[in-house]
């Protein structure tokens, strides 16, 4: 193997070590957490070692560095999931690859994401990505609508072609109440989680939890978490 393949490997034992214990604390079964590796800033060859070593859930959080990787890695059995802030014009470039937005959080991107699907011919799984620290009716400063917008953006996701409404996203908040606190932000995105699928029961994904605070994530019942630097290393430029 190259020495970043082993790299690799060595960080992902780490990463599965981690998400397994958390399983097994919580009496969950490890096949009800999915890892996505985050990939954003790092290559195509990267994406390419992931995949050789098992790696079948992906994401990215720009369109501009997405398209073309996606593009060098479309003969790999891959999932291309998108956790960015999406502006409604890299939104027919994103239908193209991802198969999962995240970062679903106002109707203007929903209407978006539905015609550029339809375009492409595919069908894609749209995440309500939820701020827990923004107030009623606003959106937060790294993306997502407050709680109080879910049930609105899950709605017209349902009612829209070429989109469904598959579940919630969250970013631990590092401001308001939930500062400091994932497990506690995470229960709470759980609460709305069971609330959403009350309507949309087949919206049961829960995506949450990075590489500081995966275990918080797996303990309150994310079925997805999003790990960048646990498995890539430290980025050398933010993203
Ligand atoms: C970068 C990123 C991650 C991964 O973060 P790490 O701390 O590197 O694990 C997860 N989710 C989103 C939305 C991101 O932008």
């Amino acid at each position: 193997m190259t020495d970043r393949k082993t790299e690799l490997a060595r960080n992902l034992a780490r990463v599965e070590e981690r998400i397994f214990s958390a399983c097994a604390a919580a009496g969950r079964e490890r096949e009800e957490v999915t890892l996505i590796v985050v990939t954003k800033t790092y290559p195509a060859s990267d994406v390419r070692l992931l995949a050789e070593l098992g790696v079948r859930h992906v994401a990215e959080n720009r369109d501009q560095d997405a398209a073309p990787k996606a593009a060098e890695c479309s003969d790999l059995p891959l999932t291309w999931h998108f956790v960015g802030q999406l502006q409604t014009n890299k939104v027919r470039s994103v239908a193209s690859y991802a198969d999962v937005v995240h970062s679903v959080d106002r109707v203007r991107l929903v209407t978006a994401l539905s015609a550029a699907a339809v375009r492409a011919g595919r069908q894609l799984d749209c995440l309500v990505q939820v701020a827990l620290d923004a107030e009623s009716g606003n959106r937060g400063e790294r993306g997502g609508v407050s709680p109080d917008g879910v049930a609105e953006l899950a709605a017209a996701l349902d009612a829209a072609e070429g989109v469904r409404a598959a579940g919630v996203m969250t970013v631990a908040p590092l401001a308001g109440p939930f500062a400091g606190r994932p497990r506690a932000a995470f229960d709470r995105l759980k609460e709305i989680s069971t609330g959403l699928r009350a309507a949309h029961p087949a919206a049961n994904m829960v995506s949450a939890g990075m590489s500081a605070d995966l275990d918080d994530a797996v303990a309150a019942g994310a079925t997805h978490v999003r790990v960048g630097s646990a498995v890539l290393g430290v980025r050398p430029r933010l993203g």
